[in-house]
């Protein structure tokens, strides 16, 4: 089976800029299908971290909204706090990040904001993948239970995943904080103690009641940790840090029976659209933004969320290799981009795995939006 991948460069002329350019290729993509009247439609997107620079255009998404609005749907904007301590670990940091960041109710032309795991995070609802990995998923409660999904995920590399894109945006960022550290670690976080300042945050959130204190330092009692994060916010002095442990195949692995998870449910309901814009070498969730490694290729939209990561992968990959920037190895056009940034990822893997845990095809067919010409006279 082959999927379709709908492309649109970015090219605009005085019959079409490029937000109508993009509202076009919706259509094309099939959003009609997708979207019902009343649909209550969570729009699943990254705001950026308080100075991140490489997040999508918050204009494109509004488009995005007035698209769904304009089949009656119900759109809001959703995301799922982080595991790390920074600008989006609650709700509200997160929508006050949300909104200095240009995505707030008056500029979305009033779709709402709505983190999908709640105020800390704990909003979550677990469903049943029965999978290699894992046995059920935890993700946030407001994408539960939304009608519809549409991902708009900005194309990039990442430090784990090799490149970060729709099944990263779908499996990871709609994890509540749990689901999160899930994937990342299959044991308890751990207490550095040189840092713990003994104050007991920690364990007067831990439900679990898994955090016990001595001589003013904090232990994790691995038995009783449910594994939820909550100390990893909670510490004032950054004490409690993720175990690490997890191979870069199984954080992968999990990653994608998480976006199982997410799609279950919704099937003929969902919708993925890929910026292949200022492809930072680096996630969405630093405080920074790197040179992009390519230059702007375009947008891709698709009904399947395999095919259009790797249309996304090959189209990056298939550029020539900016120069002053940190990708220096495998430059070249067709050469691979994500294996020279991180070498020792192999990105493909959540290709293959997504594909034969039955996510969708690595298969496409690249449908080429054509430009509409100028306007005469
Ligand atoms: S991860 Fe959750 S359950 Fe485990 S120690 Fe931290 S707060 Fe307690
Ligand atoms: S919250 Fe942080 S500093 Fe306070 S006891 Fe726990 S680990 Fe130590």
């Amino acid at each position: 089976m082959t999927a379709d991948v709908f492309f649109m460069d970015l090219t605009a002329t005085s019959r079409e800029n490029l937000i109508q350019k993009l509202a076009r290729l919706m259509i094309k993509a099939g959003i009609k299908d997708v979207l019902s009247e009343k649909d209550l439609t969570a729009v699943k997107i990254h705001f950026g971290e308080q100075g991140n620079t490489s997040y999508i255009r918050p204009i494109y998404i509004r488009e995005v909204i007035r698209s769904a609005r304009d089949l009656g749907a119900n759109p809001f904007l959703t995301d799922a706090n982080t595991l790390y301590v920074g600008t989006r670990s609650d709700a509200l940091s997160h929508i006050k990040t949300a909104i200095e960041n240009g995505f707030s109710y008056s500029s979305m032309d009033g779709a709402p904001v709505i983190i999908a795991d709640g105020i800390r995070g704990k909003s979550e609802t677990a469903v049943p993948v029965d999978q290699k990995n894992c046995k059920e998923v935890y993700i946030g409660s407001e994408i539960v239970d939304a009608d519809a999904l549409i991902s708009v995920a900005h194309f990039k590399g990442h430090e784990l995943a090799g490149f970060g894109g729709t099944l990263k945006n779908v499996g990871m960022g709609s994890a509540s904080r749990r689901g999160k550290l899930d994937q990342h670690s299959n044991v308890s976080p751990k207490i550095k103690r040189k840092t713990c300042i003994g104050c007991g945050e920690c364990a007067a959130h831990c439900p679990g009641s898994a955090i016990y204190l001595e001589e003013k330092k904090a232990f994790i009692n691995k038995e009783l940790c449910i594994g939820c994060g909550e100390c990893i916010v909670r510490c004032p002095t950054e004490s409690v840090k993720i175990n690490w442990n997890q191979t870069v195949p199984v954080f992968l692995e999990k990653m994608m029976e998480y976006s199982l998870g997410v799609l279950k449910d919704k099937t003929d309901k969902t919708l993925f659209i890929n910026f292949i814009t200022r492809v930072a070498p680096k996630c969405d969730c630093l405080p920074y933004s790197e040179s992009p490694i390519v230059n702007d290729i375009g947008v891709v939209i698709s009904r399947d969320p395999v095919a259009i990561d790797q249309a996304s992968a090959d189209l990056v990959n298939g550029q020539q290799g900016l120069p002053h920037t940190v990708l220096t190895d495998n430059l070249g056009p067709g050469q691979d981009k994500f294996r020279g940034l991180y070498p020792d990822v192999d990105w493909e893997h959540q290709l293959e795995y997504a594909e034969k845990i039955g996510l969708g095809t690595r298969k496409y067919s690249l449908k080429k939006m054509k430009t509409l010409s100028y306007k005469k006279g």
